[in-house]
């Protein structure tokens, strides 16, 4: 059962300090919900998670971020960090789909 207050993640691009994607979990009526704002969406509704996996994404929530957290909450590409890097852009900074230093992500929403 959901206990913890709302998690907010918000990482800045390493280049100009925009917010790269804002990632909402929230407890709802017994259950998880998350809300991810990032690269490739904007203005859904969420999608309720199993606690398993809102467990990943407190952990992905811990200041410094770390890529392997993100990477276990499927969070990395959809909040815009190159894993290669290892930093996050905003969607300005992917040009293209390309980081700043030459990576290609692997979404294809560009
Ligand atoms: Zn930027
Ligand atoms: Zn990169």
């Amino acid at each position: 059962m959901p206990s913890t207050p709302p998690i907010r993640i918000q990482p800045h691009c390493s280049v100009c300090d925009a917010i790269t994607s804002t990632v909402d979990l929230t407890g709802e009526e017994g259950r998880w919900r998350l809300v991810v704002a990032g690269l490739s969406r904007s203005d859904s509704p969420g999608t309720f998670i199993t606690d398993e996996r809102a467990a990943r994404v407190t952990a992905a929530a811990e200041i410094p971020y770390d890529e392997d957290r993100f990477w276990s909450a499927g969070l990395d590409e959809d909040c815009g960090y190159c894993i290669r890097c290892p930093a996050f852009y905003c969607k300005d900074h992917w040009k293209n789909g390309w980081c700043p230093r030459g990576h290609l992500m692997s979404l294809s929403f560009w």
